[in-house]
């Protein structure tokens, strides 16, 4: 049997249209809401897509096309033909196409168009007669050339620019549009030169050929670096392939009752329920992304063109309805006939992403459930992100338009590389150009912020600063930007690479110093979503606080409690230093001891404070873990303040007291700190300080009930990795709370547990679990045990471990399912093997990673830790896992 012959190219247009919105996996994105357009009776150029699965055909065999597919292109070729009644490579009536690549999801600006092909020596004086604008024409035949040049032939489009530029320069004019049709004539035949120059052949005059290689290029561009680097960003699978278009031109460029724009049915911003967009008059293609001319707005087209917006406004309407989600679309005007180009579901800042999920709730275009999925968890913290400090001064020397909101602060520079470059030797940067391109996404993607002379709030800098929630101001003609001698101009002054300079995206102020950053307030549309989520989620959300105004804060952004209190930042304050230096210092068992309960009422009112914010909450208070040489001086300069003094006959006493310093810090000294003496091992040798915690917790626990508080304790060993070790700091704390509780005539519930930190930990958890009363996972050491990458040290290859693919992410920012994760697993089902209604969470950064809180979700815990900005992220991701299981999407933990 003949197996069946696979479809690979779908018309749509005029007559049967064979596509639809469900079909993006096949058609890609753009290809399947062109032909939904049709459906819908939107005007839209006819033409055909060319599925992704004769792109995946290609690479995986070769570089050639499935069978037959020449064949279905020419059919198809055929039908445009006949529908639209113009014939390619006929010098009497011309067909021209456009040839856009579209992957299943939208990649903005990562592979690119070809435009105007089909045109040719022949079929462009044939056009030139039968438009009788010539001018138009030749402009459209250069551009053909520039894009068939760059996008297919692969020559720098920066030597199509400069023969353009000379052009300018030579009539003396400054726009694209000025330039005469003589000259884009001339341009024309120093382009085909150009191509026959770098490549050694002649630009293909055969209409059929430029298809053939166009079509190829856009499979090709699947391929490169920079859309493998986007996909990478953007965790987009490699073997998606894209689709091709091919779709009859339409033309913004033939006049004044012509124009090309894109817009946004919701503010892509703010999320504001208003029509957003921005246009150009005679104008073709990318003229408006690219930035290179500043365009009008929506607004004005209203006024231009009054009849079109009202059918601009009609459409945007219907497709909000049909998609249910915000749009971004882009359209043609010719001769005051409008069609539509392409339309998607819109990259909007997390602000955005909220307020529209909440009022499309609102006005009952989708249910709760869904408003919850449609925003990323991850974006969240925007909206909690730096802003400029209201207070500091601030003296805007420039302003540009605002491109993505939040701040940034950082050194300036001028190209991606040395983003790069600076952001890993430490520095934070701001990318200054005149516009982005995708080669720099990179670079974008390590700054704090992005800044641009040129460009629209739709240009290349602010639809991927969006995208990416950096902070990106454009436009901003006030900077003159040389990249190449790595400096700006502003209003007279020179601003060099590595100058400081802050943005305020909010508004597209540009400021030429540090400006102090503050916090952000949770916003209404936030709130309301965060409160849908907190009905819908089954995990717990708490928060890693240390001091009282974190607790604060802490319950500010919705934790239940706090999962990780650490200890050790209370023995660092101005007042207790000393002491725990002396105490460390000290010779003999009663000395220590003296200086450990001085320690005490310091604990006791942190304590007290933490357990007053916390207002009953339950308190997971981690004993003290780091090894003790962290509280002493660093032995290098200890040695430089020695050498010092000797040479300055300082006084013998002094000079005693540093070399007895330098004495005790070499005893404590460790070849692998982080392995070393520290967490319960510190607690076992050195008892006395786990013993005088726990009495200042209980005490501090008596206090506040005392004054008409509630408190709930959570006493936490860290780094058990055995059953003595648990046995013993268990047994040890109890004994010393029981003793305080007693003395106090009280009768507190308190609870001692066990941070699951080290591998070993987790498996015998069935052994721990008979003494620990919770488990709370430290997947920051559990992670750098388990694959024994120190976590301080792993920047160095981790990077490159990514890249290569040797791992799916960094292991310290999304957990580890099959690795570490098994650990929790097999941690969590034996605890509770011994201790059914053992209480565990997580504590370690991955607490606020939406990903891995998913992963926790699905082990069954019964809380998340983060810290308190994270929340929100908790809060969202908690719901939408469990809105996921519930329709049954739940992911297996080790997909
Ligand atoms: P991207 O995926 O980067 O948005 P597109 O494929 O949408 O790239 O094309 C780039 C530009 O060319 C857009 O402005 C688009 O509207 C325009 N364009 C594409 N096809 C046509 C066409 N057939 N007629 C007129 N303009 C077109
Ligand atoms: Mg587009
Ligand atoms: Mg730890």
């Amino acid at each position: 049997m003949m197996p069946e012959k696979v479809k690979h190219v779908y018309f749509f247009g005029e007559g049967k249209t064979e596509g639809k919105a469900e079909m993006k996996n096949l058609l890609g994105g753009k290809g399947a809401n062109i032909a939904e357009m049709t459906n819908l009776g939107i005007p839209v150029p006819p033409g055909f897509t060319i599925t992704t699965e004769a792109c995946v055909y290609y690479f995986k065999n070769n570089q050639k096309y499935p069978d037959g597919l020449l064949e279905e292109i020419e059919e198809n070729l055929k039908k445009l033909e006949k529908v639209l009644e113009k014939t390619m490579g006929d010098p009497e009536n011309p067909l021209l196409v456009s040839v856009r690549s579209g992957a299943r999801t939208s990649m903005p600006g990562m592979m690119d168009t070809v435009l105007n092909l089909g045109l040719n020596d022949e079929t462009a004086k044939g056009l030139s007669t039968l438009t009788k604008n010539e001018r138009f024409v030749y402009d459209s035949y250069r551009r053909l050339l520039t894009m068939f040049g760059d996008v297919v032939l692969g020559i720098e489009r920066i030597h199509f620019e400069n023969l353009l530029e000379k052009k300018k320069e030579k009539q003396g004019v400054k726009l694209d549009y000025e330039i005469t049709s003589e000259n884009l004539k001339q341009l024309c035949e120093e382009y085909k030169d150009l191509i026959k120059e770098k490549k050694g052949f002649d630009f293909p005059q055969d209409p059929r050929k430029q298809l053939k290689m166009a079509v190829d290029a856009v499979f090709d561009s699947w391929n490169n670096q920079r859309a493998k680097t986007y996909r990478k960003i953007n965790k987009i699978p490699d073997d998606w392939g894209t689709a091709v278009n091919v779709q009859t031109m339409v033309f913004g460029n033939l006049g004044d009752d012509c124009a090309t724009g894109v817009a946004f049915t919701r503010d892509p911003a703010n999320g504001e329920n208003r029509f957003f967009g921005e246009y150009l008059p005679n104008a073709q293609g990318e003229d408006v992304v690219a930035g290179i001319r500043t365009p009008k707005t929506i607004e004005d087209l209203k006024v231009a063109m009054p009849k079109i917006y009202d059918e601009l406004v009609e459409i945007y309407k219907k497709l909000e309805q049909r998609y249910k989600d915000m749009q971004d679309i882009e359209f043609t005007i010719q001769n005051e006939k409008l069609y539509m180009l392409q339309t998607r579901n819109g990259k909007r800042t997390a602000m955005s992403a909220v307020r529209i999920a909440v009022e499309m709730v609102d006005e009952g275009l989708i249910d709760i459930d869904t408003a919850l999925t449609r925003v990323d968890p991850s974006t969240l913290d925007q909206l909690l992100l730096p802003m400029f400090d209201p207070k500091s001064k601030v003296e805007p020397v420039a302003k540009g338009l605002a491109g993505s909101s939040g701040a940034a602060v950082g050194k300036v520079v001028f190209t991606a590389e040395r983003a790069v470059e600076l952001k890993e030797l430490g520095d934070k940067v701001v990318l200054v150009r005149n516009e982005t391109s995708p080669e720099d996404v990179g670079g974008m993607h390590v700054s704090e912020g992005i800044l641009t002379a040129r460009g629209g709030l739709t240009s290349h800098a602010a639809v991927v600063g969006r995208g990416m929630g950096k902070c990106c101001v454009v436009g901003c003609g006030d900077i003159t930007v040389n990249e190449e001698e790595g400096f700006f101009t502003v209003k007279g002054q020179v601003v060099k690479e590595g100058d400081y300079i802050s943005l305020n995206g909010n508004t597209g102020e540009v400021i030429l110093s540090k400006v102090d950053l503050i916090e952000p307030e949770v916003n209404t549309y936030l709130e309301k979503i965060l409160n849908w989520a907190d009905e819908k989620r089954k995990l717990g959300v708490r928060a890693n606080a240390d001091t009282p105004s974190d607790a604060a804060n802490a319950i500010k952004f919705g934790a239940a409690g706090i999962g990780l209190c650490r200890t050790e930042h209370m023995f660092f304050g101005e007042d207790r230093i000393p002491i725990v230096r002396k105490m460390i210092m000290a010779s003999d068992k009663d000395t220590r001891n003296e200086y450990i309960m001085k320690l005490l009422p310091f604990q006791r009112e942190d304590f007290t404070g933490i357990f007053k914010a916390m207002k009953g909450y339950p308190v997971t208070i981690r004993l003290l873990d780091p090894p003790l040489h962290e509280f002493l001086p660093n032995r290098m300069e200890l040695q430089e303040d020695l050498i010092r003094l000797e040479y300055e006959n300082g006084s013998k006493e002094k000079i005693k007291e540093i070399s007895n310093l330098i004495e005790i810090v070499k005893t404590l000294e460790e070849f692998n700190p982080m392995l070393g003496h520290r967490g319960c091992r510190l607690g076992i040798t050195f008892p006395e300080i786990y013993n005088m915690q726990v009495q200042a917790i209980l005490e501090a626990a008596v206090d506040v009930i005392k004054s008409g508080g509630k408190v709930s304790p959570e006493i936490m060993i860290p780094l058990t990795g055995t059953f003595g070790e648990m046995k013993i700091t268990h047994d040890n704390a109890k004994a010393v709370a029981d003793d305080v509780l007693a003395k106090a005539g009280m009768d507190i519930p308190y609870m001692i547990g066990t941070m699951i930190e080290i591998p070993r930990a987790a498996i015998i958890a069935d052994q721990i679990a008979t003494e620990a009363e919770f488990f709370s996972f430290g997947t920051n050491d559990l992670t750098q045990m388990t694959f024994g990458y120190s976590r301080d040290d792993a920047a160095k290859f981790l990077p490159t471990y990514v890249g290569q693919r040797i791992l799916k992410d960094d292991p310290f920012v999304s957990i580890d399912t099959e690795g570490v994760g098994e650990l929790v697993k097999i941690g969590i089902e034996r605890g509770r093997k011994t201790r059914p209604e053992l209480k565990v969470g997580i504590c370690g950064e991955h607490g606020g990673e939406p990903s891995s809180v998913k992963f926790c979700h699905n082990v069954g815990m019964n809380y998340v830790s983060c810290s308190p900005f994270r929340l929100p992220i908790a809060r969202l991701a908690a719901a939408q896992a469990a809105i996921e299981e519930k329709q049954g999407k739940s992911r297996h933990f080790d997909e």
